[in-house]
């Protein structure tokens, strides 16, 4: 199961890392940008990862998930920090082509299984020093450290607590880095965030 058996809401940053804004020809924003993800699309390790049959690009996106501990509301920096339960590997699963086609994101990013999410460790690591990656097929395709985003966690935690309250049992999800790319049926994709969460998932056509 993933940490969370209902899992509550799961808030999403787009763009935090400049070599992924970069690759898909976007603009590193001034402000986070954030959207959401319905906890139905969460799933756990070895559950499928189903293609739609409506998309012809879904692609794999590494992140660190935030998993919140305590209710933050209009939090700064110090708070946020404190209510970090855990860190987790997450896959923020993307149809491109309906991100790209539908103008905001709610369909590319919201089919059931588009949220592989993985155990949290015991610990809660630096969180300016966490490193992320994503393998398909055992290849290693995306790589990113916490120290690289753009809008720090607990920069992300406070900017967010300011506009919705975070409850015990949210989930954040901070942005991928660079080499996000296509699933096939057949693949396996794997998110790591390095000695602390992974969570590894097959992939097949809806039927
Ligand atoms: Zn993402």
């Amino acid at each position: 199961m993933p940490p969370l058996s209902r899992p509550g809401k799961i808030v999403c940053v787009g763009r935090n890392y400049r070599e992924h804004a970069r690759e898909l020809g976007n603009e590193v924003p001034a402000e986070p940008l954030l959207f959401l993800k319905p906890p139905s699309s969460v799933i756990g390790e070895g559950d499928a990862i189903v293609l739609p049959g409506v998309s012809t690009q879904v692609e794999h996106e590494a992140e660190i998930g935030v998993v919140i501990g305590a209710r933050l509301r209009d939090a700064d920096e110090d708070e946020a920090r404190r209510a970090v339960r855990a860190i987790v590997a997450l896959n923020d699963v993307t149809a491109r082509d309906l991100q790209r086609r539908d103008g905001q994101w709610t369909r590319a990013k919201g089919f059931d299984s588009f949220c592989p999410i993985g155990e949290a460790g015991d610990a809660v690591p630096e969180l300016d020093a966490i490193t992320v990656v994503g393998r398909v097929n055992g290849e290693e395709r995306q790589r990113g450290s916490s120290a690289d985003m753009v809008f720090p966690i607990p920069m992300l935690l406070a900017y967010i607590s300011r506009i919705m309250t975070l409850e015990p049992g949210d989930v954040v999800a901070t942005g991928t880095p660079a080499g996000v790319g296509p699933l096939r049926e057949g693949d396996r994709v794997e998110v790591e965030v390095v000695g602390v969460s992974r969570v590894s998932n097959p992939v097949r056509l809806e039927r």
